[in-house]
């Protein structure tokens, strides 16, 4: 599988010519100044209730055989 790196050179849309332009702080086509591109990272790692279940029970069943033995 190739890894898609493709993240770090993503290119923007001048707005002010329509062009597309690396995401630099001022078009090089133009000279206008770009604005910042969103963030697409709205997703952060959150812990879904069945994982959070199954650390609570690998904890027990831990403890459970620290006892056990
Ligand atoms: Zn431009």
């Amino acid at each position: 599988m190739a890894s898609n790196q493709n993240t770090t050179n993503k290119t923007v849309i001048c707005p002010h010519c329509g062009r597309e332009v690396p995401p630099v702080k001022r078009c090089p086509h133009c000279g206008q100044i770009l604005p910042k591109p969103e963030k697409m990272n709205g997703k952060k790692y959150k812990l879904t209730p069945v994982e959070i279940f199954l650390l609570v029970l690998g904890g027990i069943m831990l403890s459970v055989a620290l006892v056990a033995l």
